[in-house]
């Protein structure tokens, strides 16, 4: 169990990261998320030992890695990093790229030659390498240099790896590939992997939990489906998911939207957040777009964008521009046709609120 307990980092006068507190459990895999300057890589630099921070301390069960006063250096620790640029030496093969870390690492391999020859295939042979061997960098593919990379981390197996945005360099394609990859590598490992990402969908798809980032703050640590499902924060909601944030009035259970008092709408989960502050996060799917004579408010659409397996609209009611995402079965619409919009799933239901 990792412990990252109050901990800020300054660079000069600017705060990166500001009083984060995290827990990471033995064998789980975390996503950090967050946009560009949020502060993951500081977080994963004090993970890794880089550096110090300017407040509070990390620990590993009982033992303190690093304070105010010490910080213990990334090759003391049983950690394996992976960078977005792979950082591989061009002078050395595959094999030789996994043999490195198990001559320093604490977990290095101390038995004779035998057993490190079998370590380096079992590694190679569970990224699917062990056929490259031989070969150096510049005859892989973008694809096979992260295996590599990811190879060179989990060779003295690691109880920590953490990895900064390992997919990004690599296409969309190869990207879903290693993201299995990487899924596989957790199962067999065990290790805790902190997996940092700016990609949502990335984040949603392979992490047991999410913490989701935003100017060196915590907004909200959750599993996938819970952070999707029931975002605490606007950054939440806006960033995970693309909610609309729709203003109006919460009575209990029902709200009442400023735009449209004759319509009410369920809660369909949202957090308490929400509530004191007067909105409904709705993402675009939760959304029904109907003929403009049906019940419901009233939008018209300004943008129409074919994607495949569903449309997005995009509808100006009153003031607000929301997104709506429609099955490709459902009914069409065309720019400049007036809809009726409901929220799907809820009981349908206009007129007065019962006060309670
Ligand atoms: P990205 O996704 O773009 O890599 P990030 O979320 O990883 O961003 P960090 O690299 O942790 O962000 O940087 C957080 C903030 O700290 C940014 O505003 C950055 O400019 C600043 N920062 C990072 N390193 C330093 C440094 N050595 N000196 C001064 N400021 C720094």
């Amino acid at each position: 169990m990792i412990k990252v307990n109050h901990v800020s980092k300054k660079y000069g006068s600017f705060t990166a990261l500001h009083a984060i507190d995290l827990e990471i459990g033995d064998g789980e895999f975390i996503a950090v998320l967050g946009p560009s300057g949020c502060g993951k890589t500081t977080l994963l630099k004090l993970l890794a030992g880089f550096m110090g921070p300017t407040d509070g301390t990390i620990s590993m069960d009982d033992t303190v890695l690093a304070s105010t006063k010490h910080v213990l250096p990334p090759e003391k620790r049983n950690i394996g990093m992976v960078f977005q640029s792979f950082a591989l030496w061009p002078h050395m093969t595959v094999a030789e790229h996994v043999k490195f870390p198990l001559s320093y690492h604490p977990n290095k391999v101390k038995e004779g030659r035998k057993e490190l020859q079998a370590r380096i295939d079992k590694v190679l042979k569970l990224v699917g390498l062990d056929a490259l061997a031989e070969r150096y960098p510049s005859e892989l593919s973008g694809g096979q240099k992260q295996r590599v990379a990811l190879a060179r981390a989990i060779a003295p197996l690691p109880n920590l790896l953490l990895m900064d945005e390992p997919l990004s360099a690599l296409d969309v394609e190869l990207r879903m590939e290693m993201r299995k990859e990487i899924q596989k590598l957790h199962r067999e490992t065990k290790a805790s992997i902190v997996f940092v990402t700016h990609d949502q969908g990335e984040a949603l798809a392979i992490a047991d939990k999410i913490v989701v980032m935003n100017q060196g703050r915590i907004e909200q640590i959750a599993p996938p489906e819970v952070l999707y499902t029931r975002p605490e924060t606007e950054f939440v909601a806006t960033f995970v998911g693309k909610c609309n944030l729709v203003k109006g009035q919460w009575r209990g259970d029902q709200f009442v939207p400023t735009i449209d008092s004759d319509n009410v709408w369920h809660d369909l989960g949202v957090a308490d957040s929400f509530k004191t502050s007067g909105i409904y996060p709705v993402r675009p799917e939760q959304f029904q777009l109907m003929t403009a004579d049906s019940k419901g408010m009233q939008g018209v659409v300004s943008f129409v964008q074919y994607q495949g397996y569903e449309i997005h609209y995009t509808v100006e009611v009153g003031e607000a521009t929301w997104t709506i995402h429609e099955s490709v079965v459902a009914t069409r619409f065309e720019t400049g046709d007036v809809v009726g919009i409901s929220l799907k799933n809820a009981p349908k239901q206009t007129g007065t609120i019962v006060s309670n």
